[in-house]
């Protein structure tokens, strides 16, 4: 098999670049949107309720579906689930076929 190219993206960075790009926009629908209200002086009010829970719920579903996308290019199975679990951190190796993550580059 030839080598991949370099430029390509490992399926370990991939899932690490999610973890904290979800977690950085993860906070800052949690503090960053309630600091600039505050800020602004529109945190009076339950209005902020209605802006802050339906984006907490699209993060969570579009983190879950993207999470599920990053997959082991071998056998398929996601790189944050350890058996029955969800983890919040690649694995470094294919928890089901045993694929070395940290130099495959996701399936085009
Ligand atoms: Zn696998």
């Amino acid at each position: 098999m030839p080598i991949s190219n370099r430029t390509d993206r490992t399926i370990y960075e991939i899932g690490r670049m999610h973890i904290a790009m979800g977690l950085g926009s993860g906070l800052f629908i949690v503090w960053g949107i309630p600091l600039l209200a505050s800020a602004m002086g529109l945190a009076d009010g339950g209005a902020l309720d209605w802006i802050v829970l339906p984006l907490l719920l699209i993060w969570v579903i579009a983190f879950g579906v993207r999470s599920l996308l990053i997959a082991c290019p071998r056998c398929g199975k996601s790189i944050f689930m350890r058996g029955m679990w969800s983890v919040f951190w690649p694995a470094k190796t294919c928890s089901r076929c045993g694929l070395d993550l940290t130099t495959a580059a996701l399936r085009k």
